[in-house]
């Protein structure tokens, strides 16, 4: 598998749960990533938030987080 590192600091991103909730958060077909603290960044809001968002989109049976 390719590597994907963070677009704005660099970071190995080897959690497939980060990748899915940037997709999920930013789009499908980005092609991009970012960490989950750069994207708590970029999104304005608190890393907990996201993994809120996780957990939300897993209970949800969302297919990304499968
Ligand atoms: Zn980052």
């Amino acid at each position: 598998m390719k590597k994907i590192n963070c677009i704005a600091c660099g970071e190995e991103i080897i959690d497939k749960d980060t990748i899915g909730i940037n997709k999920k958060l930013i789009g499908e077909d980005i092609k991009t990533f970012y960490c989950i603290n750069c994207l708590a960044d970029y999104l304005g809001c608190d890393v907990q938030d996201i993994f809120d968002k996780i957990e939300e989109f897993k209970e949800e049976g969302c297919k990304l987080f499968s």
